[in-house]
């Protein structure tokens, strides 16, 4: 989904401004307790169809190392793009939406970030949302990443769906449902943490 980078509210509210920056005198603890609670991002949708099963809000955030050819939200590339907001602050936009059936993290490179969208995560499995999660990462890749990044482990935990790997243009399928292209895979989160290997999630057919 191409985003519209005005994001926040509606499509006519202004740019919202980089609000919070890490203290540069805070001990390296605190700067990490800080940057765990901070987010880089580049926009919300509060309603979509298309990024998942439903409606869902879509938290699009900022910085991503995969530069495919053919994405379509090059402006989320940049790491020091968009603005910052706490997880306090973006619950605070999400939590009173209603009819919601799920929430979505699409990049930019959620994985990036992978600590303060685990605690999001928990806030809204907490209130019985699912949680679809776009990645330029194979679960494979993931699943490496896991062992040295606890954000990382705790989002793949908290997760129900991940639509996984690069976004080759070569092997774009605009028919496929909730994914760019034929390489990308729709995997079962829960079914696959059971399984010790990577299941696909089937799409519901009241989705078609
Ligand atoms: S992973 Fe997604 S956001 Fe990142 S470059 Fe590829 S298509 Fe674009």
């Amino acid at each position: 989904m191409e985003i519209d980078m005005v994001g926040f509210g509606s499509s006519n509210s202004p740019q919202r401004p980089v609000g919070h920056s890490p203290d540069p005198c805070a001990s390296s603890d605190e700067r990490r307790a800080t940057s765990d609670r901070i987010l880089r991002l580049a926009g919300l949708v509060k309603e979509s169809v298309v990024d998942g099963p439903g409606l869902r809000a879509v938290v699009f955030v900022q910085g991503c190392p995969h530069r495919c050819p053919g994405c379509h939200n090059p402006k989320t590339w940049d790491p020091a793009g968009g603005f910052l907001m706490t997880v306090e602050e973006l619950w605070d936009e999400i939590k009173g939406l209603r009819l919601l059936r799920g929430i979505t993290y699409s990049g930019g490179e959620p994985f990036a970030q992978a600590a303060p969208l685990a605690l999001l995560a928990e806030r809204i499995k907490g209130k019985g949302w699912d949680l679809f999660v776009y990645t330029g990462y194979t679960w494979e890749e993931l699943q490496r990443r896991r062992t040295h990044d606890p954000g990382s482990d705790r989002l793949l935990r908290l997760a129900d769906v991940l639509v996984d790997g690069p976004f080759i243009l070569a092997a774009r399928d605009p028919r496929l449902p909730f994914r760019g292209s034929r390489n990308q895979r729709l995997i079962d989160l829960r079914a696959s943490e059971g399984a010790g290997r990577s299941v696909i999630w089937e799409v519901p057919a009241w989705t078609d």
